[in-house]
């Protein structure tokens, strides 16, 4: 597998998007989360999207510079719809808006409709806990494409309908709870099929019911499994509360519609800790908390305890210095797309 430095590989999806007709800045922005994904260890939300992105824009299922409309807005509330614009950039916007309304309220909740793609989650909540504020975003797919079976059932009728809340404190990197509340996310899949691998147990069922590691299985009618494995309703039971934050609370509905464009549904919710409590005091408190957790010795296969996020921050510790590895197929896709799109030159060599 090639391996790359994190500036070479936002270089290389930048010069993409801008020559698919993206404005500069949005490429700038997709380019960011992209590599961040991979920079943290979710190479599934990283640059392995690219292709995907590309031919969405050739269908018309993401509009670079579509318009930012607030449909609906109240003190501490918006409705926004993204007219189809790449995610990244729209609820990145959004963020920002329900940070501005949280420092003069306290509070703030927005709900995104009609975007593409928003990728790691865990991007957006990190803006609000950097603010100083508790950031909860929800996403589903609307009535898009399904990959999770309800507990109890074989069949595809969720999404995997990630939740994610960062908090502020004074560790180093983010505390920062970003989970798919299926077994795993849908790109783990795709990403194992591409790296020509199986999948863990417990992930995935075939078209007939039965346990598979075989990503192949999934993509043929297969399902993936709700978080939780025998305890899975509890997962399937979260998937359900953020596929109505985020799917019937944003108007998007439910169903399967095979014709739908993918479309992240989103509901963002931030809490300014000033308003609540000193916020050097939370943060203080929060880091306390961490370290308390992480006095628990580590059970047997253990090493230590993570609090939620460590794992994240210290992967892209690691990745800053030993590169980003991109597998082949992956990036066979990429430079195939470089040399159609003739931008080659202007990213340059690795
Ligand atoms: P994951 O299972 O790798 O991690 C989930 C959470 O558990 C994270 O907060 C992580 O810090 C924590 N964690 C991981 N290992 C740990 C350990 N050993 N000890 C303690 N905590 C630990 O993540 P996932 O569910 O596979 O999701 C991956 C990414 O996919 C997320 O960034 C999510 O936002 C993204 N996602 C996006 C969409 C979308 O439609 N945009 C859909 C699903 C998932």
């Amino acid at each position: 597998m090639p391996v790359f430095t994190p500036e070479y590989l936002r270089k290389v999806a930048y010069h993409i998007y801008v020559a698919k007709g993206t404005p500069e800045h949005e490429a700038e922005i997709v380019a960011t989360h992209q590599v961040k994904a991979n920079l943290v260890g979710h190479d599934s939300h990283g640059v392995i999207h690219i292709p995907e992105y590309v031919e969405r824009i050739n269908k018309g299922h993401i509009v670079p510079g579509a318009p930012f409309v607030v449909e609906k807005e109240a003190p501490c509330t918006a409705v926004i719809n993204g007219n189809w614009g790449f995610g990244f950039v729209v609820t990145e916007r959004a963020m920002n808006m329900a940070i501005e309304k949280a420092k003069t309220h306290g509070v703030a909740a927005i709900t995104i409709h009609y975007q593409s793609h928003i990728g790691r989650l865990g991007d957006y909540s990190t803006m609000a806990l950097n603010q100083g504020m508790i950031g909860l975003i929800t996403a589903d797919s609307g009535a898009g494409p399904k990959a999770v079976a309800p507990f109890g059932g074989r069949a595809r009728r969720l999404g995997t309908n990630p939740i994610c809340i960062g908090m502020p404190s004074d560790m180093e990197g983010p505390v920062l709870l970003d989970m798919a509340t299926s077994a795993v996310a849908q790109g783990k899949i795709t990403l194992a099929r591409n790296r020509g691998e199986d999948v863990p147990p417990g992930w995935i069922i075939n078209k007939e019911g039965n346990p598979t590691t075989d990503p192949e299985e999934y993509f043929g009618g297969g399902a993936i499994l709700p978080v939780g494995a025998d305890q899975g309703h509890k997962g399937y039971g979260l998937s359900f509360m953020v596929e109505v934050f985020s799917g019937l609370l944003t108007g998007l509905g439910f169903g399967i519609d095979p014709q739908a464009k993918h479309n992240d549904g989103c509901f963002i919710s931030v809490f300014n800790v000033e308003h609540f409590r000193s916020l050097a005091q939370f943060k203080s408190e929060v880091a306390e908390f961490v370290k308390f957790v992480k006095t628990s010795s580590p059970a047997a296969g253990f090493n230590e305890v993570l609090y939620p996020g460590e794992i994240e921050h210290l992967n892209e510790q690691r990745r800053l210095k030993e590169g980003i590895y991109v597998e082949n197929e992956t990036w066979e896709q990429i430079t195939g797309l470089m040399t159609e799109l003739e931008v080659e030159e202007a990213v340059g060599k690795p």
